[in-house]
């Protein structure tokens, strides 16, 4: 299993296969895993674009080429890297309904068809209903402990990757 196809499938087993606790709490972005050996990142959202699970893929560090309007990442995505990840899904169990973005800009995204682990949407609403003591899901006073509490339940994806067998990611 290559270095992405192992995140791809921690991801999938973090999205769809683990149950997070009644008292988890999640910010809608979800969270990433990076491989820094390919200079990538990939996110893993549970309840994205049209309410589906959104993986993403990102350049680590982009270098840039040209001037003023010229401007363009010289490290881009490459053209059928989308299709790839389309395919090594597939071949996990995984059927994307949609991308967008991708070559030959340095990030792009797949929208998933299955939804995710009920227990994980739950951990991202609880987030997006917010403090109950405070006011926004970004919780602004400084020192409350409902979002911190919340997010140390969760059942984290480098956790989840760390422990499967092959998986070579980082921090
Ligand atoms: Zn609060």
């Amino acid at each position: 299993m290559s270095g992405r196809t192992a995140i791809l499938a921690a991801g999938l087993a973090w999205l769809y296969e683990t149950e997070q606790p009644d008292d988890a709490i999640l910010q809608h972005h979800g969270e990433t895993l990076s491989r820094p050996d390919s200079n990538r990142w990939y996110g893993f959202c549970p309840a994205g674009w049209d309410g589906r699970v959104v993986i993403s893929t990102h350049v680590g560090k982009v270098e840039w080429t040209g001037e003023g309007g010229g401007r363009r990442p010289a490290n881009p995505l490459g053209p059928g890297e989308l299709d790839a990840i389309t395919a090594e899904l597939a071949g996990l169990g995984a059927e994307v309904v949609s991308t967008w973005n991708g070559h030959p800009g340095t990030t792009g995204s797949l929208a998933l068809a299955r939804p995710a682990h009920p227990t994980l949407l739950a951990a991202v609403d609880r987030y997006r209903r917010g403090c109950p003591n405070h006011t926004g899901p970004l919780c602004s006073w400084d020192g409350c402990p409902w979002y911190p509490t919340g997010n140390a339940r969760v059942a984290h994806l480098k956790d989840i990757a760390a422990g499967a067998a092959g998986a070579r990611v980082g921090d």
